[in-house]
């Protein structure tokens, strides 16, 4: 066949062997089934762009990523370090200046202070949590025991004492873990970054002197109803649950003011909602009165 198709094309038995093997290869290609060669070439430059191409373009996009996520993690926790050390170096300051003074006269008598507080009910995209008359009972509680039992006045921070964050708040701020989870949060994740963003009295830094106790009602606090993670953050959160009983409230901020659980049932600090009583002991009042959100001013 092929020499006969040479000896029809003089000119071929002149040009180099692989032109003319290409060429009349060319005409028998896929039995000479044009489309066939087309759609097969399609093919292959399509699985050109998508390995070749796409496929180094997803990794770097995944690889870019990766790092993104990895250094916004590390800038949390370095927030959250700088956050966690000028809270502590406040408490020592306070402790060893108004606080010493509170606490030797705790023995005598206690004057009365004031407590700072800033309430801000979050919103998903229905709307509000809860609305702000539905925390009337455990607002009045809290003012009540803060003043029977430590001679301590809670005022607002702001104009108002509750407020409501009409933006839709994110998912892992609505529900927000307790305890080590509370702690992974407040240096990792989203949910203690956008407290961090909202708290009352705070930029990056303390702006205020009266270092405000920032309440956050939210949807659900995992396996709780209320959550602090003590002296080490200016806020607390509340949920529905907490928010329907009137004591977590006053005992969540307890906690924020250095107070630990109570084994009875009659103390403010004890453990479970249902059956609490709002005692305190004599070193509970000099403790809470002697945190840096309790202040003369
Ligand atoms: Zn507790």
């Amino acid at each position: 066949m092929q020499q006969e198709l040479f000896a029809k094309d003089p000119v071929d038995q002149f040009r180099p062997f692989c032109y003319v093997q290409g060429r009349k290869k060319q005409s028998t290609y896929f039995g000479g089934d044009r489309k066939k060669g087309n759609a097969l070439m399609k093919r292959g430059l399509l699985s050109f762009l998508l390995i070749g191409v796409l496929a180094p373009l997803l990794a770097v996009w995944s690889f870019w990523s990766t790092i993104k996520n990895a250094v916004k993690k590390v800038w949390r926790a370095a927030k959250a370090t700088v956050r966690t050390v000028v809270r502590v170096v406040i408490t020592v300051v306070n402790a060893l200046t108004v606080g010493v003074f509170d606490l030797l006269l705790g023995f005598l008598t206690w004057p009365p202070k004031k407590l700072r507080l800033h309430i801000f009910i979050l919103a998903d995209r229905n709307g509000p949590i809860v609305n702000p008359s539905d925390l009337t009972q455990s607002l009045e509680y809290a003012k009540q025991t803060f003043k029977d039992r430590f001679n301590v006045k809670l005022v607002p921070y702001g104009e108002n004492m509750v407020e409501i964050i009409k933006k839709p708040a994110p998912d892992a701020a609505l529900t927000p873990d307790c305890g080590v989870g509370a702690l992974n949060n407040e240096f990792l994740g989203e949910a203690g970054e956008y407290y961090a963003s909202q708290l009352a009295g705070w930029n990056a830094l303390p702006i205020s002197l009266t270092f405000p106790i920032t309440a956050f009602v939210v949807r659900d606090v995992h396996n709780k109803v209320g959550c602090s993670l003590g002296p080490l953050t200016d806020y607390l959160t509340l949920d529905i649950g907490g928010v329907a009983s009137k004591s977590t409230l006053a005992h969540e901020m307890g906690h924020v003011c250095n107070l630990w659980h109570s084994c009875s049932k009659t103390n403010l600090m004890w453990k479970k909602a249902a059956d609490r009583g709002n005692g305190a002991k004599g070193f509970q009042k000099n403790l809470l009165r002697s945190s840096r959100h309790v202040q003369y001013w």
